[in-house]
Formats: C-alpha cells, sequence, structure tokens
C-alpha cells in the first residue's frame, strides 16, 4: 500500500558534470526501477540539468533545501517556486545538518513544509535525536514534539503526500546505524503520532524512512521493520553503483 522510497542525499558533493555521469551509469544500470521510488537530491547548482537528464524516466529530482518566503531579497537562497520551475518533485526539510549549522528551527521547518506545498513540492521532513537525548531516554518524545511541529496547521489531505526522515544525528555519516528494531520502534512513533493527528488512515498511508549510515549491506534488515518505507542516504548514494544496489534491497 506505501510505496517504498529511497532517496540519495549528495549533500555538498558533485559538480554538474559528476553528477550527469552518476545518472548516465545509474540509467544503465538500474533502468525504469518502478516497485521503489528513486530519488536524487542534488545541489542546487545541478537541478537544472539533471531535469534534463531524466526527462521521461523513473527517478524523480530533489533538492536539499528550500526558502520558506515566495521570493525576495534573501540573498543566496532558493525558492519552492525555483525548484519546481527546474523539475524538482520533492524537497529535503529540516536536515539535522540544516538545524545544526544554519540555525533551522522546528518553527522554520514547518514554514517550509507550508511554502513546498504551496508550489507542488513533496517534503521529505528531517527528525531525529542527538546521542545525548538517545542516552537520557527522550528519543520518542523528541521526535514525536519535530512531527508535530513540522506538520502545524498541514491539512489532511496534504499529509498522505509528506514523507518524515528518521535520522538519529549520532548515526549520520558516522557509520553507526540504530538496530533495525530500534529504528523500526521510532517509526511505529512515528506513525502513532500521525494516527492521532489525522486519524489512522492517514496515519496509514505516512511514508517514513530511516536514515543514518545506511548502505546496500544493511537496508534488507531496515526495510523488514514494518513501519519503515524507504530511507534516506547520503554516503552510500554518492556512487551510482551502490545506489543501485540500495534500490535492489530496498
Ligand atoms: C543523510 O545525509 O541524511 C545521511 C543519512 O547520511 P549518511 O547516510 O551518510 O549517514
Amino acid at each position: 500500500m506505501r510505496k517504498p522510497i529511497l532517496a540519495g542525499n549528495w549533500k555538498m558533493f558533485k559538480t554538474v558534470a559528476q553528477a550527469q555521469s552518476f545518472v548516465e551509469h545509474l540509467q544503465q544500470l538500474a533502468p525504469n526501477t518502478t516497485d521503489v521510488e528513486a530519488v536524487l537530491c542534488a545541489p542546487a547548482t545541478s537541478l537544472y540539468a539533471l531535469n534534463n537528464l531524466l526527462a521521461g524516466g523513473t527517478i524523480k529530482l530533489a533538492a536539499q533545501n528550500l526558502h520558506q518566503a515566495e521570493e525576495g531579497a534573501y540573498t543566496g537562497e532558493v525558492s519552492a517556486l525555483m525548484l519546481k520551475d527546474v523539475g524538482c518533485s520533492y524537497v529535503i526539510i529540516g536536515h539535522s545538518e540544516r538545524r545544526q549549522y544554519f540555525g533551522e528551527t522546528d518553527d522554520t521547518v514547518n514554514q517550509k513544509v507550508h511554502a513546498a506545498f504551496k508550489h507542488g513540492l513533496l517534503p521529505i521532513i528531517c527528525v531525529g535525536e542527538d546521542l545525548d537525548q538517545r542516552n537520557q531516554g527522550i528519543t520518542k518524545n523528541w521526535v514525536e514534539e519535530q512531527v508535530r511541529a513540522a506538520l502545524a496547521n498541514v491539512s489532511a489531505d496534504d499529509v498522505s503526500r509528506v514523507v518524515i526522515a528518521y535520522e538519529p544525528i549520532w548515526a549520520i555519516g558516522t557509520g553507526q546505524t540504530a538496530t533495525a528494531q530500534d529504528a523500526g520502534d521510532v517509526c511505529t512513533h512515528i506513525r502513532q503520532v500521525a494516527s492521532e493527528m489525522y486519524g489512522k488512515e492517514k496515519g496509514d498511508l505516512l511514508r517514513i524512512q530511516y536514515g543514518g549510515s545506511v548502505k546496500p549491506e544493511n537496508i534488507a534488515e531496515l526495510m523488514a521493520q514494518p513501519d519503515i518505507d524507504g530511507a534516506l542516504v547520503g554516503g552510500a548514494s554518492l556512487d551510482p553503483g551502490s545506489f543501485a544496489k540500495l534500490l535492489q534491497g530496498a
């Protein structure tokens, strides 16, 4: 009922030529994948060129961030309309690196979610605890607060188009992965929260990814959890061979 979704977050890696070469290679390795929705979250500089390459195929394009304003004097920023204009279907919102290094808060995340929907972009909303919070045993409460804040005033129609990425901060780029069981438990909690907010039918439709050092070797175990519907992958998404294996594993 929920189509798995695998998103590669390239972060600040790849020139346009490198991004194009990745896509050409991936299209040979995994042509027209349909069982799993494949999404490439490329740097803003490559989006236009990739959109041309991906046209007519099944791989979707995503941005890694957007600004919440329609337009204006926000030097260096990119709006939802601009991302839609270059062919993005999805946009990552509230990645922990944005929260940590660029001061994003639950409030800006919520504003960005609304900006995305206004222009027909689907948000991949990142939530997750740091190591300290995990050691204090407050992971579920923390993640619940982030989910509730991100979805404030999001309509029941829109919520079924949201993707939530549960990414424990201590597992991102560290090689440490949450156990499949732990990751699955938090994802189950996220679904329960969505069901409380919007009703069980909507909660059941919400797609929830796990992210944090996902690799071809561990994706199948994570995907076997009933409430994990996909993965948001950083490091292991940079190589087309590895991304193709992740698609097979998902
Ligand atoms: C991420 O960037 O969202 C991520 C999960 O990175 P990595 O897979 O490298 O841990």
